[in-house]
């Protein structure tokens, strides 16, 4: 069986023949020849039709997917057509490539399909490509994803925001949480207003509107706009973002308290008591519990502020928007009257936002904050993969590639 047979076989096009097949002089790589059928006519790549030939430039290389152990290229050299309708001298359009890039279709797919596993590092390591062109590769899938995508109708959002560099450098997620469908939809640069706006630009009017429920952390300038642009949706506020708030603070009080008592010479009662304050108890190891029961019986700002966190637990238990309003005002009162100033800022915060957090209860704790911190957990960990270079253009196609569940482009030969 020839090569060219095989070929013909998994990538054939109508207008094209593989013409011949020999190694490269050094033998690293095969290189086929391809020419245009007799008879065919050129597509001019702005129209799309076809039209008159006008001269042939020289002969370029397409890179397409290795093959037990040798590269391979396509070697063609493209037409212009001299086209009426554009009215110009144009370059044709080849079914097997894009114009701008070196990499066949076929083996970017197939590249972006190994990046989605390994790292972009490693899959240019196991294809001996280079990053260039696994970046190129997914740019291309990536973008044939998002330009080809059904938005449908999207009852439920999630925004969220991930830090993906020192010195404030935030990435605004906004993931689709319907039951059944998760996916992320856009990415943006920082979480400011005008970020953000980008979204329900990228979305379009009509499906803005439809969407019901919004699940948000407390951020203004995500607030400011979701009142804007969804004020008919329930805005819920992410339950996750409120109990990691506080849990923030008392850790907070915690290292200052440990620091001050330290300083005064006193015991150190609160060394090795990180995780036995932050964790919630039932999911302490039996001596652990022992130990938080001792630390419970001094009279530290820790204990009390640990004591308020754990009591705020509670509202989740409700079921009616009322009781838990209720449960939340006696909440706040009593931590305003704590003199822990951290407590007391959540507090504040706390009851500035009491509307959100009862929309949780209203929208019968239907909507589960903790898909959107699934979502975002799996966001960081495709971050921390190592892509070669963390720059706000390289994230942002690895997010869509491996959470957006983009369709791929479709090819005659499935080449796995
Ligand atoms: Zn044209």
């Amino acid at each position: 069986m020839e090569l060219i047979t095989i070929l013909n076989r998994c990538h054939h096009f109508r207008g094209f023949v593989y013409h011949h097949a020999r190694f490269s002089p050094d033998h690293t790589s095969i290189e086929i020849s391809v020419r245009p059928r007799a008879g065919s006519s050129a597509i001019c790549s702005r129209c799309h039709q076809p039209a008159p030939g006008y001269d042939q430039l020289p002969e370029r290389r397409f890179e397409f997917i290795p093959f037990w152990g040798f590269l391979v290229f396509l070697l063609y050299a493209m037409r212009r057509v001299n086209c009426r309708r554009c009215a110009a001298v144009v370059v044709e359009e080849v079914p097997w490539a894009d114009g701008k890039r070196t990499l066949t279709k076929a083996y970017m797919l197939f590249l972006a399909r190994w990046a989605r596993r390994l790292s972009w590092k490693e899959t240019a390591e196991a294809f001996r490509t280079s990053w260039d062109k696994v970046f190129d590769a997914v740019e291309h899938v990536v973008t044939w994803g998002l330009e080809h995508r059904k938005l449908g109708q999207i009852d439920a959002i999630g925004v969220d925001e991930i830090q993906y560099a020192k010195g404030h450098k935030y990435l605004t997620l906004v993931y689709q949480i319907d039951l059944g469908v998760t996916r992320l939809l856009w990415v943006g640069k920082e979480r400011t207003v005008e970020s953000f706006q980008g979204f329900f630009t990228a979305m379009g009017q009509e499906v803005v509107s439809r969407i019901c429920f919004v699940c948000s952390d407390m951020w203004e300038p995500y607030l400011k706009l979701i009142r804007e642009k969804c004020s008919e949706a329930l805005h819920v506020l992410d339950r996750f973002h409120i109990v990691a708030k506080m849990n923030k603070a008392l850790d907070e009080i915690r290292a200052d308290e440990q620091r001050r008592m330290r300083l005064e010479g006193r015991d150190p009662v609160l060394h090795q008591s990180r995780w036995l304050l932050l964790r919630r108890s039932e999911n302490l190891k039996l001596e652990q519990h022992f130990r938080l029961r001792d630390l419970l019986r001094y009279n530290l700002k820790t204990v009390r502020a640990y004591l308020l966190k754990e009591a705020f637990q509670q509202l989740w238990n409700y079921d009616s928007a009322v009781w838990a309003g209720k449960f939340l005002d006696e909440w706040c009162r009593q931590t305003m009257r704590s003199r822990i100033d951290p407590m007391k800022k959540i507090a504040r915060s706390l009851r500035q936002h009491r509307e959100l957090i009862l929309n949780y209860f209203r929208a019968h704790k239907m909507l589960s904050s903790g898909v959107v911190e699934g979502l975002n957990n799996k966001a960081k960990v495709t971050m921390r993969k190592s892509y070669g270079f963390r720059t706000y253009r390289v994230l942002e196609l690895a997010l869509y590639h491996s959470l957006g569940k983009l369709p791929e482009p479709e090819l005659t030969h499935d080449f796995f």
